[in-house]
């Protein structure tokens, strides 16, 4: 008899929805041309581009021309901190982020202290969480921007952005922040939370990988970090990838439209696979227990290592993450554990378990019969 299989790793990426997939479909085939091209063809193509934009626009509450096509979360995240970095940079050179950003922006923080800046990485509590009066107190007078993640990749938690914009704001600081996460699973108003650039990806919402968008607010004109052809109205350059954009105009309107549904469904998988997990010896959840992603159960299991944890359950036909998806291989410890507080015999012990709504409750079912297992056999070596 055939193996299970239950893929549950879909924060590090997700299966294309067949919409998508048949949305962008003519646009590899009939609808190539370059939608810069004046010609029948392609005019076509433009008014494909422009088509999706609207969707994407609409789907967070954005004005068409608000969205930016780009490669994908890292570009975005590359853009908004270095374009609003060289904008402001008359004004000041101090940056603000969190320990627990992406490495799409920890590494480009990195680069821009190379350059001169400053950067305050904000600790957070043992949730992954920041409070405003501590982004507050952290403000100086140089700070031109601040960065801070809607919610966590790696332990799901979904930090209070609104509160947080308010802050930069009152004090006249830019404010990013990356959602690559939150896009699709959570409601997202760009107008509401008041943020200057947001950053997605269409392949963590059942869209394609390659493809992503930078939100940048009327009125913040950052400079383009790509130069070339002049596309997309001079901010980024390269020729438009089309069938991405319309296959992640298809995903969002898709997850859009179905959240509520899937969120109820996927949050009660959710529940109940975190309360069977914790009933292991030495096994802890990680991420803030109320505020996460409805598709996040992220675990951390007391002197173990996380490697072959994953390594045994895909033996099994379960396809879970150690950690984030660039550094699921990795031997080190989460270093987003370690900032949350967690000793480094829990931080390199990481499991997370990412649903969504295809997700069954026989899968739930099934983990819940191998994981424990799983656990029970190397921690006896076996
Ligand atoms: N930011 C976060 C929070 C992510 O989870 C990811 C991907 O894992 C990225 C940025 C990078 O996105 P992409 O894979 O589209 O470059």
């Amino acid at each position: 008899m055939e193996k299970r299989k239950v893929y549950v790793d879909n924060a590090a990426t997700t299966a294309l929805s067949d919409r998508a997939f048949n949305a962008m479909l003519p646009y590899f085939s009939n609808c190539y041309a370059n939608p810069s091209a004046i010609h029948e063809y392609g005019l076509d193509a433009r008014a494909a581009l422009e088509r999706s934009r609207r969707i994407v626009a609409k789907a967070i509450g954005a004005r068409n021309n608000e969205i930016f096509f780009t490669s994908g979360g890292t570009e975005s995240d590359n853009w908004a901190l270095r374009g609003a970095a060289e904008l402001r940079s008359s004004k000041g050179k101090h940056i603000i982020t969190t320990s627990i950003e992406h490495n799409a922006v920890i590494k480009t923080a990195e680069v821009l202290e190379k350059q001169g800046y400053g950067v305050t990485y904000l600790p957070v509590d043992k949730h992954g969480m920041i409070t405003p009066e501590q982004l507050s107190d952290a403000i100086r007078e140089d700070t031109v921007l601040i960065s801070i993640m809607m919610a966590n990749n790696e332990i799901g938690t979904i930090l209070p952005i609104k509160e947080l914009c308010n802050v930069a704001h009152k004090r006249k600081v830019l404010f990013h922040t990356d959602a690559v996460q939150a896009v699709g699973h959570i409601k997202i108003n760009v107008r509401e939370l008041g943020v200057d650039m947001l950053s997605m990806s269409a392949h963590k919402f059942q869209g394609p990988k390659g493809i992503g968008a930078l939100y940048v607010k009327i009125g913040c004109p950052i400079p383009p970090i790509i130069y070339g052809g002049g596309q997309e109205r001079g901010s980024r350059s390269g020729t438009e990838n089309v069938p991405g954009a319309v296959g992640m105009a298809a995903a969002i309107e898709e997850a859009v439209a179905h959240m509520e549904d899937n969120s109820r469904k996927i949050i009660s998988m959710r529940n109940k696979l975190i309360q069977g997990i914790l009933k292991i010896p030495g096994s802890y959840l990680t991420g803030d227990p109320e505020n996460r992603l409805p598709g996040n159960a992220s675990f951390a299991f007391d002197g173990m290592d996380k490697k072959p944890i994953t390594t045994a359950l895909s033996k099994e036909g379960i396809f879970a993450s150690s950690a984030s998806a660039c550094s699921a291989g990795s031997i080190k410890p989460s270093r987003i554990l370690l900032a949350t507080g967690a000793t480094e015999s829990l931080a390199y012990g990481t499991l997370r378990i990412t649903l969504n709504e295809h997700n069954s409750e026989e899968d739930i079912d099934y983990l819940l019969e191998v994981v424990p297992l799983v656990i029970s056999k190397l921690r006896i070596g076996e």
